[in-house]
This record gives structure tokens, C-alpha cells and sequence, in this order.
């Protein structure tokens, strides 16, 4: 049997995609998040700029960089947002940066942001966009997630369960939707989601003299 030296899939070159995963908050989007960037190493979380001010146990550079409304301003100015939204009283945006060359090299991104930036994202790059939608299981289910995360009041439950709501009145803005019934078949989805969007063909762009080569 004739043997190549290599195998195709760590030589064909391809092009990196920009993997968005949204859901309401308490839908399990960030659990997922983590669990595919720990399983995958080709998939790098994309780091937004914010004005919010950071959480206990947010560091800058790794969950977001914290800066002023000036700073942003400026970075507005400067056009180095992809895209930005203003959330919940606060502005969060994707920086251009190393993104669009990183793409070319083939590296993938992970893009934990809400419709408003999926959209923006979209009309700006049909092509390398891969839309994921998370869906609690149940209203109840939900509830008992917010409700579940302190003690909080009753007027703070209902605000963040009339956000989810609004959140997921966007679900049909999204190529795949999956519901978080149980976390590791949901992540199972995710991975193969992903997996299978790295095989399309116009992704694929060693793909020509890979099939060049085979043809003699
Ligand atoms: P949090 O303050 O809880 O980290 O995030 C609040 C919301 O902002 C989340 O829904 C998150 O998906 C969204 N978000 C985070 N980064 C970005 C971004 O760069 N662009 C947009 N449009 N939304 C973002």
C-alpha cells in the first residue's frame, strides 16, 4: 500500500472560523465555553474590550480588558472594533487586532457575545461566522438557575429572567440551536458542530493541491 508521509488533515491548510456561542444567561453558555477551549486546542476565546469594571477573580487580558469609556471612545475612533454593543449599561466590543490575520493562518476563535454583536459579526463576515444558540430546557429550569446563584431578591430574579426572555426572543438569528438538557451531551454537539464546520470545503483551502497531488 502506497503510504504518504503525512496525514492530510495536519498538512492541508484551512482557515480559521469565528465560532459565536450565545444563550440567556443561565443557559449554561459559559460552562460550554470552558469545556471547549479546554478540549480543543485549535480554538482561542477572543477577549473583548470593556468598560465594565472587573469581577472578583477577572484578570485583564483573560476575560476582558478593562478600560476607561475613554479608552473606548477612543478605540471607536480609531475603528478597531469589529463590532461593540452597549449591554446592560456597560460597552463591550471585539477588537480587530490579531483576529483577521490570525484567521488566515487557521486558527479558530470563540466569540461568547449576545445577538446584538452575532449580528454585527455576521454582516461584517458571512463566511467565517459560525452561529450557536443555547436554549434552557425549561422556564422553570431557568428560573431555578438564576434564583440558584444567591440570594438575591425577588425584583433581582425577575430582571435577569425578563433579560433571558429578550434573549432568547433571538434564537432564530442563529445557524444551530441547541438545548441544554444535560451538559455533556449539549457540549457533545457543540464539539461535533465545530468539528464539522472545519471540514467545509471553502474553509478547506489547501484542499486544491491536496487534490491536485492525488489526481497525478
Ligand atoms: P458580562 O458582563 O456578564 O461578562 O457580559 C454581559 C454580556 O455582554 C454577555 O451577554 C456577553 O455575551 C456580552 N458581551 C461580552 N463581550 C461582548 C462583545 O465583545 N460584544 C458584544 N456585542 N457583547 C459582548
Amino acid at each position: 500500500m502506497g503510504e504518504t508521509s503525512h496525514h492530510a488533515d495536519d498538512t492541508l491548510h484551512r482557515r480559521g472560523l469565528m465560532f459565536i456561542l450565545s444563550s440567556p444567561s443561565g443557559a449554561g453558555k459559559t460552562t460550554l465555553s470552558k469545556m471547549l477551549l479546554a478540549a480543543d486546542s485549535e480554538i482561542r476565546l477572543s477577549v473583548s474590550a470593556t468598560t465594565r469594571p472587573p469581577r472578583a477573580g477577572e484578570i485583564d487580558g483573560v476575560h476582558y480588558h478593562f478600560v476607561t469609556p475613554e479608552h473606548f471612545d477612543r478605540m471607536i475612533e480609531e475603528d478597531d472594533f469589529y463590532e461593540w454593543a452597549e449591554v446592560f449599561g456597560h460597552r463591550y466590543g471585539t477588537p480587530k487586532g490579531a483576529i483577521r490575520t490570525a484567521l488566515k493562518d487557521g486558527q479558530d476563535f470563540l466569540f461568547d457575545i449576545d445577538w446584538q454583536g452575532t449580528q454585527q459579526l455576521y454582516q461584517k463576515d458571512q463566511q467565517d461566522v459560525v452561529r450557536v444558540f443555547i436554549l434552557p430546557p425549561s422556564i422553570d429550569e431557568l428560573h431555578r438557575r438564576l434564583a440558584g446563584r444567591a440570594t438575591d431578591s425577588v425584583e433581582v430574579i425577575a430582571a435577569r429572567m425578563e433579560r433571558a426572555r429578550a434573549e432568547i426572543s433571538h434564537w432564530d438569528g442563529y445557524d444551530y440551536v441547541i438545548i441544554n438538557d444535560n451538559v455533556r451531551e449539549c457540549f457533545a454537539k457543540v464539539h461535533a458542530i465545530l468539528e464539522a464546520e472545519r471540514m467545509k470545503r471553502a474553509r478547506q483551502t489547501g484542499l486544491i493541491p491536496f487534490v491536485r497531488g492525488l489526481m497525478g
